[in-house]
């Protein structure tokens, strides 16, 4: 971007600079020599490569049809006298806006911003903004960005620092480019800040159930696997257990009693008033409500292992007919068919899944002996899953019910998103990390039961940050600054080279880009490549100036 416009001024004016340095000129000091990567340049180019590049630039003149220039253009003036040179600034004497300020006077200067801890803030006062036209800065950009620096901890500046003020001016164009300078647009991008931990996915334990069977029992058959998908209801196994067959025949026993009793009420209750002593009566009715409680309390025992029956349709019929009806009690139709070939046993007992799912343990074959202890399957549905991450427990303060967390599973490079919905209440005693749970959708079952990986919990997320090279950003000693083309650099060759020290304030950085939340607004021009090039003669000239720099 520098080269876009050539207009170069003598790659070297240092050629014809006199070597003594006791010259004095407009009172100021000049007894510093060049040095670093600038005086270099200045000082040691040779002229094959003057050459060289005036050949270049001949090429590149035939090919655009834009013709050399005589030298008097070039420099702007018939010659550089051989004593117009500002040691100091690096720049003719002539020419230096640092040493005249009047050739190019400073902007306003609006000092110290509070709110936003830069100097010059160009979110209050846009017009400090290098660019043509002042831009309008949305109020709501002013409070958006003091909100996302106090969000977390960031570097600060130092308000009584005047750095702000002074602007690195290069002799020419030329000049900029040889010192390895390059430029950028300040851009507008997406980004985010996040805490992380590392995290584990689990089931959902609200989506887990652990079956056993209710009775002691050898298992009868088995008919899921681990890895089976199956629906509320559904039959994962049989077992024999000898209590079920007792409980059935409880029954059984009390309905014949019932029975029984009922007529005996029946008959003597049916006589003529009178002829039977009501004592009778009244204990024919004690016995008949005695043998009812008995069918309750039966019909309730089975129902406590999960074999319900609507015991109104056991009355009136054969003992046969119940005990036909009891046998294959709780056992779906197709099953009971396939089982009434195989076996007489009525003590069979379904183990059931609680709700749709997928089997992912499966803990037992057929003829194992089982206990109500035993774990024989668990059923988990893996449409959803928890997260659980282990955050260090210093950003405790960061985090709220609700912020998105984004994982990144082991070995995966899609991340998955979810919400964090709890926090726990106590850190872990050993590794000092907070617990926190995150809901993540899992439809097509990618994610794995223990699976492990990295989590972020989004604090921030701005879809249109200002943002820069990372190494844009300078460290002057006291302020994180950044050098801004002048908005007036290319207006015509006269005018000045000209980067003014800007202070901002950074945020989010990552992927060699950084967010700035103070001081720069879109559309400015920074220095991103030479930048240490510009703090390297920024410092040199703040020495002795009473400059803050460490
Ligand atoms: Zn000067
Ligand atoms: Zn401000
Ligand atoms: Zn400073």
């Amino acid at each position: 971007m520098t080269t876009s416009t050539v207009s170069a001024a003598p790659a070297a004016p240092a050629e014809s600079k006199p070597e003594s340095n006791t010259r004095t000129s407009n009172d100021r000091p000049h007894g510093y020599r060049f040095t670093g990567v600038f005086a270099f340049a200045l000082h040691h180019v040779p002229t094959v490569i003057v050459m060289a590049a005036l050949a270049a630039l001949g090429a590149y003149g035939h090919s655009t049809h834009w013709k050399l220039p005589r030298f008097s253009e070039l420099t702007g003036s018939s010659t550089i006298a051989p004593d117009d040179w500002c040691e100091e600034h690096a720049v003719p004497e002539s020419n230096c806006v640092e040493c005249n300020p009047d050739l190019f006077p400073p902007g306003p200067d609006y000092g110290w911003c509070k709110e936003h801890g830069v100097h010059n803030c160009p979110l209050h006062h846009p017009d400090v903004a290098q660019l043509k036209e002042t831009p309008i800065v949305p109020e709501d950009w002013l409070s958006q960005s003091a909100g996302d620096l106090s969000l977390l901890e960031r570097t600060h500046n130092n308000a009584a620092c005047k750095v702000y003020q002074r602007r690195i001016q290069f002799a020419s164009v030329e000049a900029v480019r040889q010192a390895g300078i390059d430029v950028e647009l300040v851009d507008r991008q997406p980004v985010s800040e996040w805490v992380s931990g590392n995290g584990e996915i689990r089931y959902d334990a609200t989506r887990l159930a652990s079956l056993s069977s209710r009775v002691p029992g050898t298992v009868w058959r088995v008919f899921k696997n681990i890895g089976d998908r199956v629906r509320e209801g559904e039959v994962l196994a049989v077992v024999d257990a000898m209590e079920v067959g007792h409980l059935k025949a409880n029954l059984v026993k009390a309905l014949v009693a019932e029975d029984l009793a009922a007529k005996n009420y029946d008959r003597l209750s049916g006589v003529t008033a009178g002829a039977v002593p009501g004592k009778q009566v009244l204990e024919a009715e004690a016995v008949l409500s005695s043998a009812q409680a008995e069918v309750l309390s039966a019909e309730q025992a089975l129902a406590n292992l999960g074999l319900r029956l609507t015991v109104s349709t056991m009355r009136g019929i054969s003992q046969a007919t119940v005990v036909e009806r009891l046998r294959f009690l709780g056992i779906p139709q197709e099953l009971a068919s396939e089982f009434a070939t195989e076996t007489a046993t009525a003590n069979l007992i379904p183990i059931r899944s609680p709700m749709d799912g997928v089997i992912v343990q499966r803990e037992i074959v057929a003829g194992e002996v089982v206990d109500p202890a035993d774990a024989l399957f668990q059923v988990a549905d893996p449409s959803r899953m928890w997260l659980m991450l282990n955050i260090p427990n210093e950003q405790a303060g960061l985090l709220t019910i609700g912020q998105p967390v984004r994982f990144l599973p082991n070995g995966s490079r899609q991340e998955v998103t979810g919400t964090l919905d709890w926090i726990s209440t106590s850190v872990d005693r050993q590794t000092r990390m907070l617990k926190v749970r995150a809901v993540l959708d899992n439809p097509d079952g990618r994610l794995r039961d223990e699976t492990f990986g990295t989590g972020r919990v989004i604090l921030r997320e701005v879809p249109d940050a200002i943002v820069v090279p990372s190494h844009t950003v300078q460290w002057e000693g006291c302020c994180q600054v950044v050098f801004v083309r002048d908005k007036d650099y290319f207006s015509s060759p006269e005018s000045p080279k000209l980067f003014h020290v800007r202070s901002v304030r950074t945020g989010a950085s990552h992927g060699g880009t950084t967010e700035i939340l103070a001081g720069l607004l879109p559309g400015e021009v920074v220095v991103t490549e030479g930048s240490d090039v510009l703090r390297a003669q920024l410092l040199k000239n703040s020495l002795g100036a009473g400059c803050c720099a460490e």
